[in-house]
């Protein structure tokens, strides 16, 4: 943040003008102004750099921070003329971002949370992530990336962390321009995983080898929820079960006689038995499969379960392969349906944000036709509440959870 300071008068700050008809989304506090609806840049800006957003009629609608690298041109941040983005502004949202998860109880020593998500945080392409004193932050624009080091400094003064470290993301390239490297901000990373507790349950999370950030956090809420709809004595499935959230939930809050769960990935698997053990369950077993043709095979057998969790991945990440992604979801939630004995639980979620609730539920209908088994939805759910959506910026609404009786 060298480049601004606090007594910056607007005047001196680059204009980005939109062309006419264009405002309207922007005065409706819409954080991202893509490059179509520009006319021009007035005064001379580097990427990164704060801009003031104009309408074509010459007012002032909101500081951002330009990128011509990316097809975001200028994300948004205040919508306050006296308000420009100098160190106290970030410093302020990094303030109130961490005060409602303190105030949700989030901010336990031992607990993992989400302190900061992006523009449901009014801080565009930022995402800081807690994990008993170890926070990781993602990077996913240009101008949250030359602020790195300030960002860290707060946060170091917020909340006295035990290490701040950067975690590299693939795809930013393309997107930003900016290719971002892991490495450490501030202390170091432990030699080896730390534990975090969440629902009365300790999970190692490994900050430097895990997926994603080592642990899905989105998910706390939907687990605990999940466990509450067991039957009695349930012998539960766990698909995509990781490092074994929901099935650990199940045994230890939902009462099941048996889980079982299964993930591709053996390093997942392993972390899984190693928690089932941390946390003395003697009813929960994992194995590494595909779940595609595990499902399969046990409809094949004709097993029943009482219960059955299914939390893919992202099965897709552009509208373009929607069809692929609805055929997959179709699949497996088919195959689940009929592994259940009536009356039988599905809880059924999807993290691909292009998939939108109606589209999933739509997919259900077609599973509940094809099947001939009545799905009642319980509970419509989306991610816990320290992954908020911004009331101007659904787009980043994601997480679907569904919870149904199969009869
Ligand atoms: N339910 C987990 C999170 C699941 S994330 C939790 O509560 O923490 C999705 C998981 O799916 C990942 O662990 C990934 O390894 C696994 N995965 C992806 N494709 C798979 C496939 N075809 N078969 C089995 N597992 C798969």
């Amino acid at each position: 943040m060298s480049d601004e300071t606090s007594d910056a008068s607007a005047s001196s700050i680059p204009i980005v003008k939109l062309r006419p008809r264009k405002a309207q989304p922007f005065f409706g506090r819409h954080p991202w102004v893509r490059d179509s609806g520009i006319d021009k840049v007035i005064g001379k800006v580097q990427d990164g750099d704060v801009v003031q957003l104009h309408s074509d009629k010459d007012r002032f609608i909101a500081y951002g921070l330009i990128n011509r690298n990316s097809h975001l041109r200028v994300r948004l941040y205040s919508w306050d003329q006296e308000q420009p983005l100098a160190d106290e502004f970030w410093r302020g949202r990094l303030e109130r971002a961490i005060l409602m998860r303190r105030e949700m109880g989030l901010l336990q020593d031992d607990t993992g949370c989400r302190l900061v998500y992006s523009e449901a945080d009014g801080l565009s392409g930022l995402i800081v992530e807690n994990f008993a004193g170890h926070l990781m932050i993602q990077v996913t624009s240009l101008g949250m990336y030359r602020r790195i080091e300030s960002i860290a400094a707060i946060l170091t003064d917020l909340l006295q962390p035990k290490s701040i470290s950067l975690r590299g993301e693939a795809g930013i390239l393309k997107l930003e321009g900016l290719e971002v490297e892991s490495r450490m901000l501030v202390g170091e990373l432990p030699g080896e995983p730390i534990e975090i507790v969440e629902n009365d349950l300790r999970y190692e999370v490994d900050l430097s080898e895990g997926q994603k950030t080592g642990f899905y956090l989105d998910q706390r809420d939907n687990r605990r929820v999940a466990a509450s709809y067991l039957p009695h004595n349930a012998k539960v499935l766990d698909m995509f079960c990781y490092s074994g959230g929901f099935a650990m939930n199940a045994a230890r809050h939902g009462g099941a006689a048996s889980v079982h769960g299964v993930d591709g990935s053996g390093p997942a698997v392993s972390a899984a038995q190693r928690n089932v053990e941390r946390n003395q369950l003697n009813n929960v077993s994992f194995e590494k499969a595909d779940c595609f043709d595990y499902l399969k095979a046990r409809v094949d057998a004709g097993d029943k379960y009482d219960a059955i969790i299914l939390d893919p991945p992202k099965f897709t990440k552009s509208r373009r392969t929607i069809d692929e992604a609805l055929r997959a979801y179709f699949h497996i939630n088919r195959h689940a349906t009929q592994l259940l004995r009536p009356g039988g639980i599905l809880v059924t979620c999807s993290c691909s944000g292009n998939v939108s609730r109606d589209e999933f539920l739509m997919m259900l209908l077609g599973v509940s036709q094809k099947t001939g088994r009545d799905l009642r939805l319980l509970e419509q759910r989306g991610a816990a509440p320290d992954h908020p959506v911004s009331a101007t910026c659904l787009e980043n609404e994601y997480l679907k959870c569904f919870i149904a009786s199969v009869s």
